[in-house]
Protein backbone atom coordinates (compact mmCIF):
# COMPACT_ATOMS: atom_id res chain seq x y z
CA UNK A 1 0.00 0.00 0.00
CA UNK A 2 1.47 3.55 -0.83
CA UNK A 3 -0.11 7.43 0.61
CA UNK A 4 0.82 10.07 -1.47
CA UNK A 5 1.37 13.36 -0.30
CA UNK A 6 3.46 13.02 2.63
CA UNK A 7 5.43 15.59 1.80
CA UNK A 8 6.92 19.42 3.52
CA UNK A 9 3.85 21.02 2.37
CA UNK A 10 1.56 18.61 3.93
CA UNK A 11 3.15 19.37 7.09
CA UNK A 12 2.64 23.01 7.01
CA UNK A 13 -0.85 22.68 6.27
CA UNK A 14 -1.02 19.83 9.56
CA UNK A 15 0.51 22.23 11.69
CA UNK A 16 -1.14 25.34 11.62
CA UNK A 17 -4.41 24.41 13.03
CA UNK A 18 -7.53 25.30 13.36
CA UNK A 19 -9.86 25.95 16.12
CA UNK A 20 -9.54 25.75 20.27
CA UNK A 21 -6.08 27.03 21.29
CA UNK A 22 -5.11 26.24 25.13
CA UNK A 23 -2.37 28.18 26.67
CA UNK A 24 -0.24 26.86 29.75
CA UNK A 25 0.16 29.45 32.93
CA UNK A 26 4.10 30.41 30.51
CA UNK A 27 1.76 31.44 27.64
CA UNK A 28 2.53 27.94 25.62
CA UNK A 29 0.10 26.16 23.28
CA UNK A 30 -0.53 23.25 24.34
CA UNK A 31 -1.93 20.86 21.67
CA UNK A 32 -0.09 17.73 21.98
CA UNK A 33 0.00 14.74 23.90
CA UNK A 34 2.87 11.61 24.22
CA UNK A 35 0.25 8.26 25.31
CA UNK A 36 2.37 5.71 26.50
CA UNK A 37 0.52 2.31 25.80
CA UNK A 38 2.84 -0.27 27.36
CA UNK A 39 5.91 -0.47 30.17
CA UNK A 40 6.85 -3.56 28.06
CA UNK A 41 9.13 -3.60 25.13
CA UNK A 42 10.94 -6.14 23.09
CA UNK A 43 14.52 -4.36 23.36
CA UNK A 44 16.74 -4.00 26.41
CA UNK A 45 18.25 -0.22 25.20
CA UNK A 46 20.49 0.11 28.20
CA UNK A 47 20.20 3.38 28.97
CA UNK A 48 16.28 3.30 29.00
CA UNK A 49 15.23 0.28 30.58
CA UNK A 50 17.83 -1.47 32.48
CA UNK A 51 17.48 -4.91 34.24
CA UNK A 52 15.57 -5.55 37.05
CA UNK A 53 12.64 -2.99 36.01
CA UNK A 54 9.13 -4.22 37.52
CA UNK A 55 6.59 -4.29 35.26
CA UNK A 56 3.15 -3.04 35.99
CA UNK A 57 0.49 -5.58 35.77
CA UNK A 58 -2.19 -5.66 33.10
CA UNK A 59 -5.11 -4.42 35.07
CA UNK A 60 -3.15 -1.33 35.94
CA UNK A 61 -2.45 -0.08 32.14
CA UNK A 62 -5.23 1.41 30.80
CA UNK A 63 -7.44 -0.04 28.16
CA UNK A 64 -7.87 0.92 24.79
CA UNK A 65 -11.29 2.09 25.26
CA UNK A 66 -9.78 4.14 28.47
CA UNK A 67 -7.33 6.10 25.92
CA UNK A 68 -9.89 6.68 23.38
CA UNK A 69 -11.77 8.50 26.39
CA UNK A 70 -8.58 10.37 27.40
CA UNK A 71 -8.25 11.70 23.42
CA UNK A 72 -11.80 12.91 23.52
CA UNK A 73 -11.68 15.38 26.30
CA UNK A 74 -7.85 16.22 25.80
CA UNK A 75 -8.90 17.09 22.10
CA UNK A 76 -12.02 19.52 24.12
CA UNK A 77 -9.26 21.05 25.47
CA UNK A 78 -7.10 21.99 22.23
CA UNK A 79 -5.14 19.01 22.15
CA UNK A 80 -5.18 17.54 18.43
CA UNK A 81 -1.99 15.37 17.71
CA UNK A 82 -1.04 12.56 19.95
CA UNK A 83 1.69 10.58 19.60
CA UNK A 84 1.91 7.15 20.76
CA UNK A 85 4.74 5.72 22.41
CA UNK A 86 5.73 2.85 24.92
CA UNK A 87 7.65 0.77 25.86
CA UNK A 88 7.40 -0.47 22.51
CA UNK A 89 3.81 0.17 21.48
CA UNK A 90 4.32 -2.24 18.50
CA UNK A 91 4.39 -5.05 21.49
CA UNK A 92 0.63 -4.40 23.03
CA UNK A 93 -1.66 -6.36 20.55
CA UNK A 94 -3.87 -4.44 18.31
CA UNK A 95 -2.40 -1.40 18.63
CA UNK A 96 -3.21 -0.14 14.95
CA UNK A 97 -6.96 -0.18 16.42
CA UNK A 98 -6.24 2.22 18.94
CA UNK A 99 -4.55 4.41 16.14
CA UNK A 100 -7.36 4.21 13.94
CA UNK A 101 -10.04 4.75 16.97
CA UNK A 102 -7.60 8.20 17.84
CA UNK A 103 -7.67 9.11 13.91
CA UNK A 104 -11.74 8.82 13.72
CA UNK A 105 -12.16 11.56 16.92
CA UNK A 106 -13.44 14.76 15.49
CA UNK A 107 -10.60 17.12 16.19
CA UNK A 108 -8.07 15.45 16.36
CA UNK A 109 -5.28 16.64 13.34
CA UNK A 110 -2.47 14.48 13.99
CA UNK A 111 -1.86 10.81 15.10
CA UNK A 112 1.92 9.43 15.15
CA UNK A 113 4.15 6.53 16.22
CA UNK A 114 7.42 5.93 17.89
CA UNK A 115 8.59 2.32 17.99
CA UNK A 116 12.42 0.92 17.93
CA UNK A 117 11.30 -0.83 14.26
CA UNK A 118 11.17 -4.10 14.90
CA UNK A 119 7.69 -5.13 14.33
CA UNK A 120 6.68 -2.36 11.91
CA UNK A 121 7.10 -4.06 8.80
CA UNK A 122 4.82 -6.23 9.41
CA UNK A 123 2.32 -4.00 10.54
CA UNK A 124 2.67 -1.54 8.37
CA UNK A 125 -0.60 -1.67 6.13
CA UNK A 126 -2.99 -1.80 9.44
CA UNK A 127 -1.10 1.48 10.13
CA UNK A 128 -1.46 2.77 6.63
CA UNK A 129 -5.34 1.71 6.78
CA UNK A 130 -5.59 3.13 10.29
CA UNK A 131 -4.72 6.32 8.90
CA UNK A 132 -1.43 6.81 10.91
CA UNK A 133 0.25 9.97 10.22
CA UNK A 134 4.07 9.65 10.45
CA UNK A 135 6.62 7.34 12.34
CA UNK A 136 9.57 7.65 14.78
CA UNK A 137 11.99 4.84 14.13
CA UNK A 138 14.73 4.80 17.03
CA UNK A 139 18.14 3.41 15.75
CA UNK A 140 21.29 4.33 17.48
CA UNK A 141 23.98 2.18 15.58
CA UNK A 142 23.85 0.76 11.82
CA UNK A 143 25.99 -1.77 12.72
CA UNK A 144 24.78 -4.91 14.10
CA UNK A 145 27.04 -5.98 16.32
CA UNK A 146 26.78 -2.67 18.09
CA UNK A 147 22.86 -3.20 18.14
CA UNK A 148 23.01 -5.98 20.01
CA UNK A 149 25.48 -4.30 22.36
CA UNK A 150 23.00 -1.37 23.06
CA UNK A 151 19.50 -2.95 22.79
CA UNK A 152 20.51 -6.45 23.87
CA UNK A 153 18.81 -7.99 20.85
CA UNK A 154 19.58 -8.64 17.13
CA UNK A 155 17.57 -7.26 14.43
CA UNK A 156 19.05 -4.43 12.87
CA UNK A 157 18.05 -5.54 9.48
CA UNK A 158 14.51 -5.46 10.13
CA UNK A 159 14.89 -1.80 11.21
CA UNK A 160 16.26 -0.92 8.31
CA UNK A 161 14.07 -2.92 5.92
CA UNK A 162 11.17 -1.71 8.07
CA UNK A 163 12.21 2.44 7.51
CA UNK A 164 12.57 1.64 3.78
CA UNK A 165 9.44 -0.20 3.36
CA UNK A 166 7.35 2.81 5.28
CA UNK A 167 9.07 5.37 3.09
CA UNK A 168 8.00 3.18 -0.30
CA UNK A 169 4.38 3.77 1.28
CA UNK A 170 4.65 7.25 1.73
CA UNK A 171 5.00 7.41 5.66
CA UNK A 172 6.57 10.65 6.95
CA UNK A 173 9.68 8.59 8.77
CA UNK A 174 11.97 10.50 11.33
CA UNK A 175 15.09 8.23 12.25
CA UNK A 176 16.35 8.82 16.18
CA UNK A 177 19.51 8.64 17.20
CA UNK A 178 21.11 8.88 21.09
CA UNK A 179 25.19 8.78 20.62
CA UNK A 180 27.02 8.88 23.23
CA UNK A 181 30.24 9.06 23.88
CA UNK A 182 32.79 5.65 22.72
CA UNK A 183 29.71 3.62 22.22
CA UNK A 184 28.30 5.01 18.81
CA UNK A 185 29.40 8.79 18.51
CA UNK A 186 31.89 7.92 15.45
CA UNK A 187 28.54 6.88 13.55
CA UNK A 188 27.17 10.30 12.80
CA UNK A 189 28.43 10.66 9.48
CA UNK A 190 26.92 7.19 8.94
CA UNK A 191 23.43 8.31 9.80
CA UNK A 192 23.75 11.48 7.69
CA UNK A 193 24.82 9.00 4.87
CA UNK A 194 20.89 7.35 5.72
CA UNK A 195 19.20 10.56 4.80
CA UNK A 196 21.43 10.83 1.73
CA UNK A 197 19.08 9.04 -0.91
CA UNK A 198 15.77 8.43 1.63
CA UNK A 199 13.59 11.24 2.06
CA UNK A 200 13.84 11.19 5.63
CA UNK A 201 14.90 13.05 9.11
CA UNK A 202 17.41 11.92 11.14
CA UNK A 203 17.44 13.59 14.55
CA UNK A 204 20.07 13.28 16.97
CA UNK A 205 18.76 13.37 20.76
CA UNK A 206 20.90 14.17 23.29
CA UNK A 207 21.02 11.92 26.50
CA UNK A 208 18.34 13.29 29.25
CA UNK A 209 19.74 12.52 32.73
CA UNK A 210 16.44 10.36 32.85
CA UNK A 211 16.12 6.64 34.84
CA UNK A 212 19.13 4.91 33.37
CA UNK A 213 20.53 7.97 31.05
CA UNK A 214 21.24 10.00 34.19
CA UNK A 215 24.86 7.76 34.45
CA UNK A 216 25.55 8.19 31.06
CA UNK A 217 27.59 10.95 29.53
CA UNK A 218 25.97 13.19 26.69
CA UNK A 219 27.33 14.11 23.27
CA UNK A 220 26.84 17.69 22.56
CA UNK A 221 24.82 18.56 19.51
CA UNK A 222 26.33 21.81 19.47
CA UNK A 223 29.19 20.18 18.85
CA UNK A 224 28.14 17.82 16.69
CA UNK A 225 26.71 20.04 14.49
CA UNK A 226 30.19 21.31 13.80
CA UNK A 227 31.87 18.38 13.03
CA UNK A 228 28.94 18.18 10.20
CA UNK A 229 29.53 21.63 8.98
CA UNK A 230 33.11 20.99 9.10
CA UNK A 231 32.63 17.82 7.05
CA UNK A 232 29.57 18.46 4.69
CA UNK A 233 29.88 22.58 3.15
CA UNK A 234 26.82 24.81 2.80
CA UNK A 235 24.98 23.20 5.88
CA UNK A 236 21.62 25.86 6.13
CA UNK A 237 18.86 26.00 8.67
CA UNK A 238 15.96 24.05 6.85
CA UNK A 239 13.22 26.55 8.77
CA UNK A 240 9.96 24.02 7.34
CA UNK A 241 7.64 23.02 9.73
CA UNK A 242 8.82 19.34 10.05
CA UNK A 243 6.44 18.02 13.38
CA UNK A 244 5.41 18.72 16.95
CA UNK A 245 8.63 19.08 19.11
CA UNK A 246 11.82 21.02 19.35
CA UNK A 247 14.08 19.76 16.61
CA UNK A 248 15.76 22.13 15.20
CA UNK A 249 16.71 21.34 11.44
CA UNK A 250 19.38 21.20 8.94
CA UNK A 251 19.55 20.95 5.05
CA UNK A 252 22.86 19.35 4.04
CA UNK A 253 23.53 20.21 0.15
CA UNK A 254 23.61 16.63 -1.76
CA UNK A 255 21.68 15.00 1.12
CA UNK A 256 17.73 14.21 0.65
CA UNK A 257 16.85 14.29 4.15
CA UNK A 258 16.91 16.67 6.95
CA UNK A 259 19.38 16.15 9.98
CA UNK A 260 17.84 17.37 12.96
CA UNK A 261 19.04 18.26 16.43
CA UNK A 262 16.69 17.64 20.05
CA UNK A 263 19.17 19.72 22.43
CA UNK A 264 17.73 18.47 25.55
CA UNK A 265 20.84 19.56 27.54
CA UNK A 266 22.32 22.13 25.41
CA UNK A 267 19.32 24.13 24.06
CA UNK A 268 16.89 24.19 26.13
CA UNK A 269 13.76 23.97 24.08
CA UNK A 270 11.02 24.41 26.77
CA UNK A 271 10.06 28.34 25.85
CA UNK A 272 8.09 26.03 23.40
CA UNK A 273 7.20 23.29 24.93
CA UNK A 274 3.84 22.14 23.12
CA UNK A 275 2.95 18.95 25.32
CA UNK A 276 2.29 16.67 27.97
CA UNK A 277 2.57 13.34 28.44
CA UNK A 278 0.52 10.08 29.91
CA UNK A 279 1.77 6.62 31.16
CA UNK A 280 0.39 3.42 30.53
CA UNK A 281 -1.36 3.51 34.01
CA UNK A 282 -2.77 6.84 33.23
CA UNK A 283 -0.37 9.08 35.01
CA UNK A 284 -0.39 12.10 33.75
CA UNK A 285 3.05 13.83 33.59
CA UNK A 286 3.34 18.10 33.14
CA UNK A 287 6.98 17.73 32.49
CA UNK A 288 9.34 15.23 31.85
CA UNK A 289 11.85 16.30 34.68
CA UNK A 290 9.99 16.11 37.47
CA UNK A 291 7.83 13.42 39.20
CA UNK A 292 4.93 15.71 39.54
CA UNK A 293 2.30 13.33 38.14
CA UNK A 294 -1.93 13.30 38.17
CA UNK A 295 -3.50 9.97 38.12
CA UNK A 296 -6.62 9.77 35.57
CA UNK A 297 -7.36 6.30 36.16
CA UNK A 298 -9.53 6.24 39.05
CA UNK A 299 -11.88 9.14 37.18
CA UNK A 300 -11.79 6.97 33.94
CA UNK A 301 -12.73 3.30 35.78
CA UNK A 302 -15.44 5.65 37.70
CA UNK A 303 -16.70 6.85 34.32
CA UNK A 304 -16.49 10.31 35.20
CA UNK A 305 -15.55 12.37 31.96
CA UNK A 306 -15.88 15.99 33.18
CA UNK A 307 -13.12 14.84 35.73
CA UNK A 308 -11.17 13.28 33.67
CA UNK A 309 -11.06 16.30 31.62
CA UNK A 310 -10.47 18.62 35.10
CA UNK A 311 -7.38 16.45 35.44
CA UNK A 312 -6.15 16.98 32.02
CA UNK A 313 -6.53 20.70 32.42
CA UNK A 314 -4.84 21.01 35.80
CA UNK A 315 -1.79 18.67 34.12
CA UNK A 316 -1.72 21.57 31.22
CA UNK A 317 -1.65 24.23 34.18
CA UNK A 318 1.15 22.71 36.15
CA UNK A 319 3.12 22.56 33.34
CA UNK A 320 6.57 24.32 34.79
CA UNK A 321 8.15 27.13 33.09
CA UNK A 322 11.27 25.17 32.11
CA UNK A 323 13.32 22.14 32.75
CA UNK A 324 16.47 21.53 35.39
CA UNK A 325 18.02 18.93 33.27
CA UNK A 326 21.44 20.98 33.93
CA UNK A 327 21.41 20.71 37.30
CA UNK A 328 20.70 16.93 38.55
CA UNK A 329 20.21 17.05 42.11
CA UNK A 330 17.03 19.43 41.19
CA UNK A 331 15.25 16.46 38.98
CA UNK A 332 12.81 14.78 40.56
CA UNK A 333 11.37 12.10 38.17
CA UNK A 334 12.75 8.60 39.32
CA UNK A 335 10.93 6.36 36.83
CA UNK A 336 12.86 5.08 33.58
CA UNK A 337 12.04 6.14 30.42
CA UNK A 338 10.60 2.77 29.05
CA UNK A 339 7.91 3.99 31.89
CA UNK A 340 7.36 7.00 30.49
CA UNK A 341 7.89 6.79 26.89
CA UNK A 342 10.36 9.09 25.97
N1 LIG B 1 10.22 1.87 22.09
C1 LIG B 1 9.94 3.05 21.37
C2 LIG B 1 11.19 3.61 20.73
O1 LIG B 1 12.28 3.12 21.03
O2 LIG B 1 11.04 4.55 19.93
C3 LIG B 1 9.23 4.13 22.16
C4 LIG B 1 9.66 4.40 23.55
S1 LIG B 1 11.33 5.00 23.76
C5 LIG B 1 11.29 5.33 25.50
C6 LIG B 1 11.26 6.60 23.03
C7 LIG B 1 12.58 7.28 22.79
O3 LIG B 1 13.16 7.62 24.04
C8 LIG B 1 13.62 6.46 22.06
O4 LIG B 1 14.00 7.19 20.90
C9 LIG B 1 14.78 6.38 23.01
O5 LIG B 1 16.02 6.40 22.35
C10 LIG B 1 14.56 7.63 23.84
N2 LIG B 1 15.22 7.62 25.14
C11 LIG B 1 15.15 6.69 26.10
N3 LIG B 1 15.88 7.07 27.18
C12 LIG B 1 16.42 8.28 26.87
C13 LIG B 1 17.27 9.20 27.55
N4 LIG B 1 17.69 8.99 28.78
N5 LIG B 1 17.61 10.34 26.91
C14 LIG B 1 17.17 10.61 25.66
N6 LIG B 1 16.36 9.78 24.98
C15 LIG B 1 16.00 8.64 25.57
FE1 LIG C 1 12.55 -0.31 24.35
FE2 LIG C 1 12.42 2.01 23.04
FE3 LIG C 1 13.43 1.91 25.50
FE4 LIG C 1 14.81 0.77 23.58
S1 LIG C 1 14.32 2.96 23.72
S2 LIG C 1 14.35 -0.14 25.58
S3 LIG C 1 13.22 0.07 22.26
S4 LIG C 1 11.36 1.49 24.96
Amino acid sequence: MRRHGGGVAGRDRIDKGEGMIVKDLHGRTIDYMRISITDRCNLRCKYCMPQGIQQVSMNELLTYEEIETVCREAVKLGIRKFKITGGEPLVRKECTSLIRKIKEISGVEQVTLTTNGILLKEHLDAFLLAGLDAVNVSLDTLEEKRFEEITGFTGLRSVLSAIDAALECGLRVKVNTVLQPGINDGEWNRFVELAKSRELDVRFIEMMPIGAGRSCSVVSNKELLSKIQEAYPGVEKDERIHGNGPAVYYRIPGILGSIGFISAIHGVFCDHCNRIRMTATGELKPCLCFQDSISIRKALREGNREDVRTLIAEAIHRKPKMHCFEQLQQITENKKMVQIGG
